[in-house]
C-alpha cells in the first residue's frame, strides 16, 4: 500500500507524537499505544499503515454486555465481572512443583478467586495493583474456595491503561501474533478509529448502497470493531463482506470480458448431425447431461470470441466424451487440440483414457512427453506441425518454443493446471487464439466456482450414465485387514476384480512406487497366492502401464495394486472392488475420485476404506464417504473440514484468502456481488464512468496483478 512520503517525513522529524494529524496511509507506529515495538508485531501480520490496521477485522466477539455480580454467578457460566483486587498469593505445590497464583477479587456482593498456573510473574503484577479495580472475563467454576476463574482475561481499570472496549460491549477479539495482547491491539485500534475514522470515504455510489441495502463504509468499519448492538454489527459485516466479493468479482468480470467478448476467436462451424454421428460411433448412448453440455461447448466454440469454459462433473459422469466431442469439432474444422496436464504422470493417464474414444471417433491422438528431445519426440513434433495429429497430450512443455502447431484451435486443460491468462497471452503471441476448456475431476461447490473459477463460464454434467449403482462403501479399522481380504477373496471367487490402493507414504514418486511394489509382493506371496496380482505405479514406463492395465482389463490379473495413478484415466468397468489402505491419509475429494474407478458398470461395486482412525475427525470424514456418493456433498464436507485454501491446493494459492467473507456461508452476498459486477462491466468494461473511478483504482490495486499472473 502506498504511503504518502510527506507524512512519513513529518513524523520522523517530530518523533513520537500522537497529536500530529495522520492519514490512512500513515505508518501505524504513530498510533497511540503502538510505537516501534508493537508496530513491529503488527507488521508481522501484514499491518503497516493505519488503513491496514482498520482492515484487520475481529475474528470474533465476546458478549460482555452485562456485567455479572459475584453473588449471582453460576457454575459453568461465562461472565464479565468488575472486581477490586484484595489479596494476592503465590505458592509452589509440593508434589508437582507447579506455581499457583491466586488473586481474590471482590465486588459489593462477594469474592471470587482468580487462578493462574505456572505464571509466577502474575503475582508481581497484582501485588502492584492491590486495591484497584479490574475487569475480568472468563469461565466460572464453583470450587473448593467458592467461585473461581482459571486464567481469565483481565484488564486494569485506570484512565491510563483501561481498555475502553473491554466491558459493556461486544468486545472484539482480534487475530494476534505472539507478543501482542488483545488489550494492546484494542487500544491501538481505538486510536486509529478516533483519529482516522473520519478520513474513510466510501467508494461505492449511494444509489447502489440504497438498492442493496448496505450501510456506508465509514460506519461499517467503525461498527465492525466497536458496536453496541448485534444488528449494527451484522450490517457492518454484510457491507464489508460485500465489498470483498464485489472487488474480486469486478476483477474477474473484467478479465472475462478481456479474454472473451473483447477478443477475436475462431468461429467453429458445427456440422449438422455431428451429435448423432458421435452417438452412433460410441458403444453407449450419451446421457442427457452429456448432450446438453456438448451442445453448450459447441455453441461457445461457434462464437467468434475465445471460449473459456469449465466443465464440471462428478467422477464417472463421462467428462472424457465431452472433451473428445469438443476436440472432434475442432478437427472437423481443420484445427488441432492440445490436452494439457500438470505433470507427466497425469498427462499419460489422460492420454490413456482418451485413446479408445478418440480412435472410435477417428481422431489422431499422440503424446508429447517432456525431457530430452528423442527421435520419437522429434517425430511427434514433426507430425504436429505438419498437421498429421489432431490431438496432442502433454504438459506445458507443449507450449515451448520448438513445438509448432499446424493450427491450434482448442486447449483442454486439467483442473489443477496453472494454465493462466499469461499462457493464453503467450499462445496468442504465437498467432493462436484458441478456445479453452477446463475439465474438472473435482466436484466444486457452487460458491467456489464463482470465486476460484470466476473467470470461466461453467457447464455441469449433473447426471450419471443410467444403471449405475452407488458403490457400497465401508470404513474398517486396519486391525481388520485380514477379514477385509477374506471378503475380497469371496468377491474374486465370483469373478470380481479388485484394486488395492497402497498407502500414501510420500510425495516422492520413487518412494511411493517402492511402497506399492512391497504391497504387491506381500499380496502375491502371502495373501492371495492363488490369484494373479498386477502392479501399477507412477515410476513405470508408459507402455508398461498400458500393458498392465490391458492385462487387468483382459482379466489376466484379478488384483491390481496401485498408487493414486489410478485416480484419473484408468477405466476398467469390470473391476468391482477397491480397497484403500490407510485411507485416513487421503483427502475426501481424493478418496471420492479413487472410488470412482469402480462402479463403472451396472454391477454392484464395493469399496473398503481401511483406516488407522487416529482421531474422531478422521473417522467422521471417512463416514461421509460411507453415507454418500454425491460428490458435491463430499466436496462441501471436505471444504468445511479443510477450508478452501487447502481444498484447492495450488489452484487456490493464486486466489485471495478472504479476510471476512466466507465462501460457504455468504453465498447469497457472493451472488449479489457477482451479478452487480457483471452488470457494471458489461455496460462499462474499463470502469471509466466517474462514479466508478475510485472503484477501478481499488480493483486494480487489489487484483489485477495477481489475477493476471496466476488464474487459469
Ligand atoms: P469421468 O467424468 O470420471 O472422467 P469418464 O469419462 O472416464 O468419467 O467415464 C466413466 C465411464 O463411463 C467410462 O467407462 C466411460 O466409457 C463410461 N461412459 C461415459 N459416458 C457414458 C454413457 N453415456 N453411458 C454409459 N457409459 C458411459
Ligand atoms: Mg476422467
Amino acid at each position: 500500500m502506498p504511503t504518502d512520503p510527506s507524512t512519513r517525513r513529518r513524523h520522523s522529524e517530530t518523533g513520537r507524537s500522537s497529536s500530529v494529524s495522520l492519514s490512512l496511509d500513515s505508518d501505524a507506529r504513530y498510533l497511540k499505544g503502538a510505537g516501534e515495538r508493537f508496530a513491529g508485531l503488527l507488521a508481522k501480520m501484514g499491518i503497516h499503515t493505519v488503513q491496514d490496521l482498520l482492515e484487520h477485522y475481529p475474528a470474533r466477539y465476546e458478549d460482555r454486555t452485562s456485567i455479572a455480580r459475584v453473588a449471582r454467578l453460576q457454575d459453568g457460566q461465562s461472565a464479565a465481572l468488575r472486581v477490586r483486587v484484595t489479596e494476592v498469593e503465590s505458592r509452589r505445590t509440593q508434589r508437582r512443583g507447579m506455581t499457583i497464583t491466586r488473586v481474590a477479587g471482590e465486588d459489593d456482593t462477594g469474592t471470587i478467586v482468580l487462578v493462574w498456573f505456572n505464571q509466577p510473574w502474575i503475582r508481581d503484577r497484582f501485588v502492584k495493583i492491590r486495591g484497584r479495580e479490574i475487569m475480568v472475563y472468563g469461565l466460572v467454576r464453583y470450587g473448593r474456595m467458592g467461585f473461581e476463574m482459571n486464567s481469565p482475561d483481565w484488564e486494569l481499570l485506570t484512565e491510563e491503561e483501561a481498555d475502553p472496549w473491554s466491558y459493556g460491549k461486544f468486545v472484539p477479539v482480534y487475530p494476534l501474533t505472539e507478543g501482542l495482547t488483545q488489550g494492546r491491539i484494542r487500544l491501538i485500534m481505538q486510536n486509529a478509529l478516533e483519529r482516522c475514522g473520519a478520513l474513510i470515504t466510501d467508494p461505492l455510489p449511494e444509489p447502489m448502497l440504497d438498492e442493496l441495502d448496505l450501510v456506508d463504509l465509514p460506519s461499517a468499519i467503525r461498527a465492525i470493531h466497536w458496536s453496541d448492538s448485534e444488528v449494527e454489527n451484522r450490517a457492518a459485516r454484510k457491507r464489508l463482506v460485500f465489498d470483498e466479493f464485489f472487488y474480486l468479482q469486478l476483477a474477474l468480470a473484467q478479465l472475462r470480458h478481456r479474454e472473451g467478448a473483447a477478443l477475436p476467436g475462431i468461429p467453429f462451424a458445427v456440422p449438422p448431425g455431428l451429435m448423432n454421428e458421435i452417438d452412433s460411433l460410441l458403444p453407449f448412448q450419451l446421457t442427457g447431461a452429456q448432450r446438453r453440455v456438448i451442445s453448450q461447448v459447441w455453441d461457445a466454440m461457434g462464437r467468434p470470441h475465445p471460449m473459456n469454459r469449465l466443465v464440471q462433473g462428478d467422477v464417472g459422469s463421462g467428462k472424457t466424451v465431452v472433451a473428445v466431442a469438443a476436440m472432434l469439432l475442432a478437427a472437423r474444422n481443420g484445427y488441432q487440440s492440445a490436452l494439457m496436464a500438470p505433470t507427466e504422470v497425469l498427462a499419460e493417464q489422460h492420454f490413456m483414457s482418451l485413446l479408445e474414444l478418440s480412435e472410435r471417433l477417428g481422431l489422431r491422438v499422440d503424446m508429447l512427453s517432456g525431457g530430452p528431445l528423442t527421435r520419437a519426440k522429434q517425430s511427434v513434433i514433426a507430425s504436429l506441425s505438419a498437421g498429421h495429429i489432431d490431438v496432442v497430450v502433454g504438459t506445458h512443455a507443449l507450449l515451448q518454443e520448438h513445438v509448432d502447431f499446424h493450427r491450434l484451435g482448442l486447449v483442454v486443460v486439467d483442473e489443477q493446471h496453472k494454465f493462466g491468462v499469461r499462457q493464453r497471452g503467450a499462445l496468442r503471441d504465437k498467432g493462436a487464439s484458441p478456445d479453452m476448456l477446463v475439465m474438472t475431476a473435482t466436484p466444486i461447490p457452487r460458491t467456489l466456482t464463482m470465486t476460484v473459477y470466476g473467470d470461466l463460464d461453467v457447464s455441469i454434467i449433473d447426471e450419471l450414465p443410467s444403471g449405475r449403482r452407488p458403490v457400497r462403501t465401508h470404513v474398517r479399522p486396519m486391525s481388520q485387514v485380514d477379514r477385509v481380504y477374506k471378503g475380497v477373496r469371496a468377491l474374486l471367487q465370483k469373478g470380481g476384480q479388485a484394486y488395492v490402493v497402497c498407502p500414501l507414504v510420500s510425495e516422492s514418486e520413487k518412494l511411493q512406487a517402492r511402497a506399492a511394489t512391497e504391497l504387491a509382493g506381500q499380496l502375491r506371496n502371502e495373501v492371495f497366492p492363488e490369484y494373479s496380482v498386477g502392479l501399477l505405479h507412477g515410476q513405470m514406463k508408459r507402455d508398461e502401464k498400458q500393458a498392465v492395465i490391458a492385462e487387468f482389463r483382459d482379466r489376466r490379473h484379478q488384483i491390481l495394486v496401485c498408487t493414486t495413478v489410478v485416480e484419473v484415466g484408468v477405466d476398467v468397468p469390470s473391476a468391482n472392488v477397491m480397497v484403500i489402505v490407510n485411507a485416513e491419509r487421503y483427502g475426501l475429494a481424493q478418496l471420492h475420485q479413487l472410488r470412482g474407478r469402480v462402479g463403472r458398470s451396472a454391477d454392484q461395486a464395493f469399496c473398503v476404506l481401511l483406516a488407522e482412525a487416529s482421531t474422531d475427525d478422521s473417522v467422521r470424514r471417512l463416514q461421509t464417504l460411507q453415507e454418500t456418493s454425491d460428490g458435491f456433498r463430499i466436496a462441501e464436507e471436505d471444504l468445511k473440514i479443510r477450508g478452501p485454501g487447502e481444498f484447492f491446493g495450488t489452484r487456490q494459492s493464486g486466489m485471495p484468502a478472504f479476510k471476512i467473507g466466507d465462501v460457504l456461508h455468504d453465498v447469497e452476498l457472493l451472488e449479489i456481488a457477482r451479478t452487480q459486477a457483471q452488470e457494471i462491466v458489461s455496460a462499462d468494461p474499463d470502469l471509466r464512468t466517474p462514479e466508478m473511478r475510485k472503484i477501478a483504482q481499488i480493483v486494480a490495486r487489489k487484483y489485477h496483478k495477481r489475477l493476471l499472473e496466476t488464474v487459469a
